[in-house]
């Protein structure tokens, strides 16, 4: 062993670079490294020589990886100091820079939206992604027996709470706060959050997204209203000049309720496979707020009126950016993440 034990120390002090010192290194402790052949070998041995085998056999493999480190250390000390001495080293020449790294492309728009939103006077709120029954169905004109619950396949929890399956239970919240506090219209909100359905994951469905919910209430408050919102929101997102059409659409807590379609962009409305040869995407519901949904808020359903509209997040983003599987957004691949502009220092 002793024979054995010199060439491998000689080996690493003969040694003349990182790279030869790597070779060496792979040789002793690889996959078949003859230090640990020489460790593993001491179990072949008859049982009375075992301990003191096994002690020198260790012993051995001590030394050498200590004689490995000094000898890199020592290597990686010389290659420091020539290059420090090149003369085409300049010292004081900025150092690589890190990548901060992008945000989230989700998160690219949300911001923008409520950066539009607030500059339109519109009030940013929040609300619990744990909600009760009350807020998420029955104060939305959903009562326990109605058809809408079972389209929206919800998270129960305990105690009839759920994981809120639209951002629109805080319209209800936040009219009952500001009514509580005295307050009169006009209310302009703004709730951005995730969501959460028992959805099957494919291609255009998650069973966590996001939602930005809007809701306006005041005297005399129009569909109007809601369509030139709509129009400046989606050219703002969008970064183009849009068309809009209403389509009837059932939802409890509006009346009229309507879909919003945008014309195509991928083939300016002349019909493509994206928008299935008609010219629209479809790419919002939103109404009148339902005279149940403000009496619920503690508002007079004679004296205001109100629109209300839930914008999936993903839906937009895809649209904007050309991305066609929501599932690229929680894939987890930083390819995907990388392509969006680093955060500005
Ligand atoms: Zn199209």
């Amino acid at each position: 062993m002793n024979d054995r034990r010199r060439q491998w120390l000689d080996a690493i002090a003969a040694a003349a670079d990182e790279a030869s010192l790597h070779e060496v290194e792979s040789r002793l402790f690889g996959k078949k490294g003859e230090v640990l052949e020489l460790v593993r070998a001491v179990a072949t041995l008859p049982k009375e020589e075992r301990p003191a085998a096994g002690k020198a056999a260790n012993l051995c493999k001590q030394e050498v990886e200590q004689a490995l480190a000094a000898k890199k250390d020592e290597l990686q000390q010389q290659a420091l100091q020539k290059e420090l001495h090149d003369p085409s080293f300049d010292p004081t020449e900025p150092g690589p820079r890190p990548r901060r790294g992008s945000l989230h492309p989700i998160t690219i728009v949300q911001n923008e939206l409520i950066d539009l939103f607030t500059s339109m006077g519109f009030c940013w709120q929040d609300g619990p992604e744990v909600e009760s029954e009350y807020f998420n169905f029955d104060a939305l004109n959903i009562p326990g027996d109605h058809p809408a619950r079972e389209s929206q396949d919800t998270f129960w929890l305990n105690d009839r709470n759920l994981l809120r399956t639209h951002t629109s239970p805080v319209q209800v919240r936040t009219m009952q706060r500001f009514t509580r506090q005295g307050f009169q219209p006009p209310l302009k909100i703004i709730v951005p959050g995730r969501c959460f359905r028992a959805e099957t994951v494919d291609k255009t469905h998650e069973h966590t997204f996001y939602q930005m919910e809007g809701l306006v209430v005041d005297e005399g408050v129009s569909t109007a209203n809601l369509i030139h919102t709509m129009k400046t929101c989606l050219r703002v997102i969008l970064q183009r000049e849009v068309k809009v059409r209403l389509r009837p659409g059932f939802f409890p807590f509006v009346e009229p309720g309507f879909e919003l379609d945008v014309n195509c962009p991928f083939c300016q409305g002349k019909g493509c496979s994206v928008c299935k040869q008609s010219g629209w995407i479809e790419i919002l519901p939103c109404g009148m707020v339902h005279p149940n949904v403000l009496r619920q808020g503690g508002l007079d359903p004679e004296e205001y009126t109100g629109f209300a509209f839930g914008m999936g997040l993903q839906r937009v983003v895809m649209l904007r950016y050309g991305i066609d599987d929501i599932r690229t957004f929680m894939g987890g691949d930083l390819r995907f993440l990388r392509q969006f502009p680093e955060i500005a220092r």
